[in-house]
């Protein structure tokens, strides 16, 4: 008995002393946490230096009319390594993800626009008049198709746009710096195939007809330094896309969500999602069989509600045409595009975002530019009303501290309203 207790516990020690001596071991050879950063598999926006010979694509919206936190409507940003930028659509909600990549807004002005229904030029509006009072100080140029008659046309479009904003635009005059308040349309015949509209900087454009909902829609070709990045905005599919999107680096065409989803989850009728699904827009079939014409270096879908319930049904039938490199996209996916790669990463934006400071110093306001305002609506003045300005209840006791404090800190006069 005494010997099995004397060998148990030699045992007990022995196992002890070996475990302190694993302890030991490990606290000399264990890995340590790392303290140098690692690559990491996302894109912070404003961290990463775009290679001369690199393009950068960034999904900026890829859902559906109906914009919801997750997706907003269809807007793709294309950044060149020469330093060129350009919007190929920018549909309702885009303007929030545009904004949260942190570039200052003087470069976020070109836009091409495929068509016009609001879920691809919707955020136009946002682009035009929080950019402009986020440091753009050139006009807002916009291309996009002309349409069978001048009202059913980009320039009637926007001009339209600028009458609605009437009362901003009027009010703003004479507040702030109001050099990027203005528009700058490029209308081309929609009819152009594969025709070049715009052209500067090594960058050519060129536009093809699409076929969706009524004449005048486009599709987009971009190229640059031996790279083609190609954008279908909306389209049933069509022997212009599968012509001029031949040789494509990245290849983005919509993908509508499939027939039966449309009936399960958006509630169309069967004969509405039947038309809806194959008619107006490409099914996911069909886009499988364009992308497998085309054959681009990486095909992107977008134009659907990407969940876990609907994204195995547009996977599944685009890959019964197409077995080639694809992506579905979802806003915010990110795709590094050269010669010898394409990566695709998500981008991870901070929601509280600040534009960076435009690359022109800011005006100061002028109230020559109420002018046109005033004159275009036979008004003498946009000052305020005797009635309204009536209204104003006196602070300046707290506001004339703030001129004063301007004065002090910057070393110059700034005359309290009123006073000169
Ligand atoms: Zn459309
Ligand atoms: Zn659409």
């Amino acid at each position: 008995m005494r010997g099995r207790l004397s060998f148990l516990s030699g045992l007990a020690i022995g196992i002890g002393l070996m475990a302190a001596l694993l302890v030991l071991v490990a606290a000399t050879t264990a890995p340590v946490s790392p303290v140098e950063p690692r690559e990491r598999d996302v894109y912070h926006p404003n961290s990463e230096a775009l290679a001369p010979d690199e393009m950068r694509v960034i999904a900026c919206g890829t859902g559906m009319p109906t914009t919801r936190a997750a997706q907003a409507a269809a807007c793709f940003l294309v950044e060149l390594g020469n330093g060129d930028k350009f919007l190929f659509d920018i549909g309702s909600g885009s303007a929030e993800r545009i904004s949260s990549l942190q570039i200052p807004y003087d470069y976020l002005d070109k836009v091409f626009i495929g068509h016009l229904h609001g879920d691809h030029f919707g955020a136009i509006g946002e682009l035009f008049i929080g950019g402009a009072l986020m440091g753009r100080t050139v006009p807002l140029r916009i291309w996009g198709p002309s349409g069978q008659v001048p009202e059913l046309g980009t320039a009637y479009s926007i001009q339209k746009m600028e009458e609605m904003y009437t009362w901003d635009l009027a009010g703003r005059a004479g507040n702030v710096d109001f050099r990027g308040y203005h528009t700058d349309v490029t209308e081309f015949d929609y009819k152009g195939v594969n025709q070049v509209v715009y052209e500067d900087n090594g960058v050519t454009i060129r536009s093809f007809p699409a076929i969706h909902s009524i004449d005048g829609a486009v599709s987009y070709s971009l190229e640059w330094n031996g790279l083609k990045f190609v954008f279908g905005s909306d389209t049933y599919p069509n022997k212009w896309f599968v012509e001029h999107a031949k040789g494509a680096d990245l290849a983005i065409h919509e993908c509508f969500i499939a027939v039966p989803d449309l009936v399960n989850k958006m509630r169309f009728s069967p004969e509405s999602a039947l038309l809806v699904g194959t008619q107006v827009h490409t099914a996911p079939e069909a886009f499988g069989k364009v992308m497998s014409a085309v054959r681009p270096r990486l095909a992107v879908a977008y134009h659907f509600f990407k969940d876990f319930d609907t994204t195995g049904a547009v996977y599944e039938r685009i890959r019964k045409t197409y077995d080639g490199p694809l992506d579905l996209a979802e806003d915010f996916m990110v795709w590094n595009v050269t010669k010898d790669d394409i990566r695709t990463r998500m981008a991870v934006v901070e929601e509280a975002t600040w534009s960076p400071p435009g690359t022109r110093p800011p005006k100061p306001p002028d109230l020559a530019d109420r002018k046109p305002f005033s004159e275009g609506l036979g008004l003498e003045t946009l000052e305020f009303s005797e009635f309204i300005a009536s209204g104003k209840w006196n602070v300046d006791d707290v506001l004339r501290p703030i001129f004063e404090e301007a004065s002090e800190v910057l070393g110059r006069e700034f005359p309290y309203p009123g006073d000169e």
